[in-house]
C-alpha cells in the first residue's frame, strides 16, 4: 500500500519535472551587457553615452548576481520587426525596474514597475513582470534594476502571441501544484472536522503556509491575494518562510511522537519552533534585505534538523519515520538548490522554480500518508489497549467468578450441615421422624425392585411415664440418650437406620433384612436392653421395651410404606397389651403373631 503511493507520487512528480523543460524555450536573444552602478545616482542619459566596452557581457540570458545593493544597469539593442515585442522577467520579486527605449541617443519612452508599486500600475496584468516595446522599429533598451531581493534578471524578449503558449504551459503547471495543495488542504481540514484528530488540522496550517510561501516566490500571492498591499509582498518570503518553519516543526514532532520517542530531538524541533517564531515577529518589522539571509540558513538548518529528526527515529524502528525522511528530503533538497540560486550561484531560473514546487508537492502528499498511518495506527494501538483491557476484565471475572464459587461450596456445605441437624433429632442424635418419613417410601420403593424384604421395628419404653414421674424429666432424657447409645451398638449392619419416632419411641429400618434374622437380631436388643444398667444421677435404672415389627414380603402385595408402618406400630400395641416386655411380628395389617 505505501510503496504503491510512493510510486503513484514519484510518477507525478515526474510528469511535473517534465513539464519544465517544455516551458523553458524562447526567443533568441541579442546580447546583454551590463553594468553595476555601486553609488545608484547614475542616469540615463549618462549612460547611454558609456561606450559599449565599458559594459560587461552577461552570459547566458538568466543573469542571478545574488543578493546586492548595488543598482544593476542591463542594455540591449533590438532590430526592426513588423510586430509587438514585450520583454519578460519571470522573477516577480524585483523592487523597481525602470525600462528606457532609446533611439539615436534620445529616450522616446521610459516604464516604470516594480514590486514596490502597487500591482495595478504595471503595464501588463501578469505576476511576472512583462514590459511592452514602444516601437516596433530597432530601438536600444536601457534597464536599471534595483531591488532588495536577490538580484536575478532573466530577460528575454517575446512576441505576445508566442509568450502567452508559454505561459499557458507555466499556468497550466502552476495550477495544479497549487490546486493540489489546494486539495490536500481541504482533505487535511476535513479529516480533522470528522476524526477531531487535532494533528489533521495543523498539518492542514502547514500546507497553507507552504501555499503562501510559494505563491509569494511564483508572483502569483502579489497578482490574485495581495495586489493591494505592497508592504506584504516585501515581507512575504520572510513571514511564511518562518510560519512553514513553525507549523513544519509542530507536524514533525506530532507525527513522530518525538516527545515520548526521543526528548532531545523534541527539544530541538521546539528551538525550531521558537527560532522560526521569533524569524515571524522580527520579519514583521525588520526590512526584506535584512531577514532574507538569517531566514534562508534557518531554512537550511532547521530542514536538516527535520530531516535529521526522521533518519535518527526510522533508525528506531518507526516505519513512517522513513517515509517522513523521504517527504522531507524532497523538500530540502529543493530549498537547498533554491538557496543556492538565490544567494546566486546557481544559473538555471527554472530549474529552482520548479523544483521547489515538485518538492513541496511530493513533500506534501508523503506526509498526509504519513499522517493517515499515523492515525490508523494510533487507532490500532487504542483498539489493542482496549482489548488488553478486555483481557484483564475477563481475568477479573474469573476471579470474582472462583471466589463466589468458593463462598457457594462453603454455603452448600452449610446447607447440608444444616440439612443434616434438621434431620436429625436433637437430643438423641438419631435420624428424627421427619426423616423416617422420606426414607421410609424410597426404602419400600427400593426393596420391591430388588425383591429383597424391609423390616420396620418400632420399639417404645415402659412405662416410661413412671421413670420420669419417680427420678425427674432430665433423667428421663438421660435414659433415652443412653438407650440410643444402646440401639447404635446393636443395630450396626449396613442399611440399618435408626430414627426417633416420638418421645420415647424408636423406630429401626431393616432392609434386606430375613423374618427370623430379624426376630432373632430385635430379641438379642431387647435382652441388652432388659439387661442394660442405665447410669443416671439417681442412680442405675432398669427397663424394658415393648417391639412392633412388621416385614414388607410378610404383608399382602401393594402394601404401602404407610400401611407398613401402621402394621408395625399395631403390632406395637399388641405387644403392650399382651403385658409389654415382648416383641410382636404383624401378619397382616392388624394381626401380629408373637413368633416368625
Ligand atoms: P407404656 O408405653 O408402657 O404404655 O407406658 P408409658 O409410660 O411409656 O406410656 P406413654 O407412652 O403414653 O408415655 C410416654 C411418656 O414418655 C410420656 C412422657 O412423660 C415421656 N416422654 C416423652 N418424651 C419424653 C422426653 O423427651 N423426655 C422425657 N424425660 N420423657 C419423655
Ligand atoms: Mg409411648
Ligand atoms: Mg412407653
Amino acid at each position: 500500500m505505501t510503496t504503491m503511493l510512493m510510486r503513484w507520487v514519484v510518477t507525478l512528480a515526474l510528469c511535473f519535472a517534465f513539464m519544465v523543460p517544455a516551458v523553458q524555450a524562447q526567443e533568441s536573444m541579442p546580447p546583454i551587457y551590463y553594468h553595476v552602478d555601486g553609488t545608484g545616482n547614475q542616469t540615463v542619459n549618462n549612460l547611454v553615452n558609456k561606450p559599449r566596452n565599458e559594459w560587461r557581457v552577461l552570459s547566458g540570458s538568466n543573469a542571478s548576481f545574488g543578493y546586492t545593493d548595488d543598482v544593476y544597469w542591463f542594455q540591449f539593442e533590438l532590430p526592426e520587426v513588423n510586430f509587438d515585442r514585450v520583454i519578460h522577467l519571470p522573477y516577480p520579486l524585483l523592487d523597481r525596474i525602470d525600462t528606457y527605449f532609446v533611439q539615436s541617443g534620445e529616450v522616446i519612452e521610459q516604464v516604470r514597475s516594480g514590486d514596490q508599486f502597487e500591482f495595478s500600475e504595471r503595464p501588463v496584468n501578469n505576476r511576472n513582470f512583462m514590459i511592452p516595446v514602444a516601437t516596433q522599429e530597432a530601438v536600444t533598451v536601457f534597464m536599471r534594476v534595483e531591488t532588495t531581493s536577490s538580484m536575478r534578471v532573466p530577460i528575454s524578449v517575446w512576441q505576445p502571441s508566442e509568450l502567452a503558449g508559454n505561459e499557458q504551459a507555466i499556468n497550466m503547471v502552476t495550477g495544479m501544484y497549487f490546486g493540489l495543495l489546494l486539495c490536500m488542504m481541504a482533505y487535511n481540514f476535513f479529516t480533522y472536522l470528522t476524526t477531531r484528530d487535532y494533528r489533521f488540522a495543523i498539518y492542514s496550517g502547514y500546507i497553507i503556509a507552504i501555499g503562501l510561501l510559494m505563491a509569494s516566490l511564483d508572483g502569483t500571492g502579489y497578482q490574485y491575494l495581495w495586489s493591494w498591499f505592497p508592504w506584504l509582498q516585501e515581507k512575504a518570503i520572510n513571514l511564511f518562510g518562518a510560519l512553514v518553519f513553525v507549523l513544519a516543526s509542530l507536524v514533525a514532532s506530532k507525527i513522530l511522537q518525538t516527545e515520548i520517542r526521543s526528548p532531545l530531538l523534541h527539544r530541538g524541533l521546539q528551538a525550531i519552533m521558537v527560532i522560526a517564531g521569533l524569524l515571524f515577529v522580527a520579519s514583521i518589522f525588520l526590512p526584506y534585505a535584512t531577514m532574507i539571509s538569517i531566514v534562508l540558513i534557518v531554512a537550511i538548518l532547521a530542514s536538516s534538523f527535520l530531516i535529521f529528526t526522521g533518519i535518527m527515529l526510522w533508525r528506531q524502528g518507526l516505519n513512517y519515520a522513513r517515509v517522513y525522511t523521504i517527504a522531507l528530503s524532497a523538500l530540502l533538497l529543493a530549498i537547498i538548490v533554491n538557496a543556492i540560486g538565490y544567494l546566486g550561484f546557481l544559473e538555471s531560473f527554472f530549474v529552482q522554480r520548479y523544483l521547489i514546487m515538485i518538492g513541496s508537492a511530493i513533500e506534501v502528499m508523503l506526509l498526509s500518508l504519513v499522517l493517515a498511518i499515523r492515525y490508523s495506527e494510533d487507532r490500532r494501538e487504542r483498539l489493542a489497549a482496549e482489548q488488553r483491557a478486555n483481557a484483564r476484565l475477563e481475568v477479573k471475572v474469573k476471579q470474582r467468578t472462583g471466589e463466589l464459587e468458593k463462598v457457594m461450596r462453603k454455603l452448600k456445605e452449610m446447607n447440608q450441615k444444616l440439612e443434616v441437624k434438621s434431620n436429625e433429632d436433637r437430643l438423641t442424635k438419631l435420624y428424627n421422624r421427619g426423616m423416617l418419613d422420606e426414607d421410609l417410601p424410597l426404602e419400600v420403593r427400593r426393596a420391591r425392585r430388588t425383591g429383597y424384604d424391609i423390616a420396620v421395628v418400632m420399639i417404645d419404653i415402659d412405662h416410661f411415664k413412671e421413670i420420669n414421674d419417680r427420678y425427674g424429666h432430665p433423667v428421663g432424657d438421660e435414659i433415652l440418650v443412653e438407650l440410643s447409645r444402646v440401639l447404635r451398638v446393636n443395630f450396626r449392619r449396613a442399611g440399618d437406620r435408626i430414627y426417633r419416632y416420638g418421645g420415647e419411641e424408636f423406630v429401626v429400618l431393616m432392609p434386606g433384612a430375613q423374618e427370623l434374622g430379624c426376630h432373632d437380631k430385635v430379641l438379642t436388643v431387647t435382652d441388652a436392653i432388659r439387661t442394660h444398667e442405665f447410669k443416671t444421677e439417681r442412680g442405675e435404672v432398669k427397663l424394658t421395651v415393648s417391639v412392633g415389627m412388621a416385614l414388607l414380603n410378610t404383608l399382602p402385595g401393594h402394601t404401602s410404606s404407610k400401611q407398613l408402618l401402621e402394621a408395625a406400630d399395631n403390632a406395637l400395641y399388641q405387644a403392650k397389651n399382651a403385658g409389654r416386655d415382648q416383641i410382636r411380628i404383624a401378619r397382616t395389617l392388624n394381626e401380629a403373631s408373637e413368633k416368625p
